[in-house]
């Protein structure tokens, strides 16, 4: 059961996530959180190398959709300026924004990988809806109020994870 919060990968950062790998394992399509994900939940943009990353993975032609639970007015200001669709209010991990982000990449979801920072939104969602799934450490130590009761109970099950060696990571 508590399988469905473990991810099939895990990095240190989104930016370690490498465009031609994606490829080589047929993936055309990423969604991907924003807060702590992208950038620190209180930063309003991009960084200079975020938007380095996203140029490298719209030149290997993969697709991009930016789901998150966060309002309309932070998604759309960040999202915006780089071009890239999303979906705010997503109701992580519930399945109708990750369909939603297919329908609109029209990619299949087994050429789809789900990118976050958290296990009981972004991992439990892309697994149950039966994507590849990639955890990523989040940009800032800190989070958001609506986040802060996600992050004791995930610990508690990284925690657990790490006792039946299911994660190898330290974070
Ligand atoms: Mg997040």
């Amino acid at each position: 059961m508590l399988k469905q919060f473990l991810p099939n990968e895990h990095f240190k950062s989104i930016l370690e996530i490498v465009p031609e790998q994606l490829k080589a394992r047929g993936i055309k399509g990423i969604i991907t959180d924003l807060d702590n994900t992208l950038v620190e939940w209180d930063r309003p943009s991009a960084t200079p190398q975020l938007v380095q990353w996203f140029d490298e993975i719209k030149k290997h032609n993969i697709l991009v959709t930016i789901v998150s639970n966060n309002n309309e007015e932070r998604v759309k200001a960040f999202a915006s300026p780089l071009d890239i669709p999303y979906i705010f209010q997503a109701r992580k991990p519930l399945a109708r924004a990750f369909k939603q982000a297919l329908t609109q990449m029209e990619l299949k979801k087994e050429e789809t990988v789900v990118i976050g920072d958290q296990l009981l939104t972004d991992v439990l969602g892309g697994n149950r809806s039966g994507f590849h799934t990639i955890l990523v450490v989040p940009v800032a130590q800190t989070d958001g109020l609506a986040t802060k009761f996600n992050r004791f109970v995930e610990r508690r099950i990284l925690n657990w994870f790490r006792k039946k060696g299911m994660v190898q990571w330290e974070d």
